[in-house]
């Protein structure tokens, strides 16, 4: 996406445009592994070796608040980031820590009724080795 892109986005999330703000959306959307706050701190300093590590978070705090990215909580070690907040599986790789998109059969959708329950929010997180590791890596 083009930086007037991020711009445009950002304001109608009612957020003020600043550049860091759009550096964090940029290496989001180049990411799709799934960064940790440290992972895209680090990222964004390569661009902007001044910006400080508390902007970063709280970029991706205002961010998460606007629903625009997706804070999963899979691994006990540290929260990681998803660019895409809709509904998607996660599979967590045990050996080489990788956090893959899954799609598997999953009937259950925001706003359903289960047991007379009302579902508001699913996540559905997998744990186990993931092909490349178990073809020995
Ligand atoms: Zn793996
Ligand atoms: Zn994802």
């Amino acid at each position: 996406m083009h930086i007037d892109g991020y711009s445009t986005k950002l304001r109608q999330l009612g957020l003020v445009p600043t550049i860091q703000r759009v550096a964090v959306l940029e290496m989001l959307e180049d990411n799709h592994s799934h960064p940790t706050a440290g992972e895209v701190y680090e990222g964004v300093k390569d661009q902007f070796p001044s910006i400080a590590r508390a902007t970063v978070y709280n970029t991706l705090d205002a961010l998460k608040k606007a629903g625009t990215i997706r804070e999963l909580t899979i691994a006990r070690e540290a929260v990681r980031y998803d660019y895409d907040p809709s509904f998607h599986p996660h599979f967590l790789c045990r050996v080489c820590g990788d956090l893959i998109d899954v799609d598997p059969p999953c009937t259950i959708r925001q706003g359903d009724e289960v047991l007379g329950h009302t579902v508001e929010s699913v996540q559905i997180y997998l744990y186990g080795v993931c092909s490349q590791c178990q073809k020995g890596g």
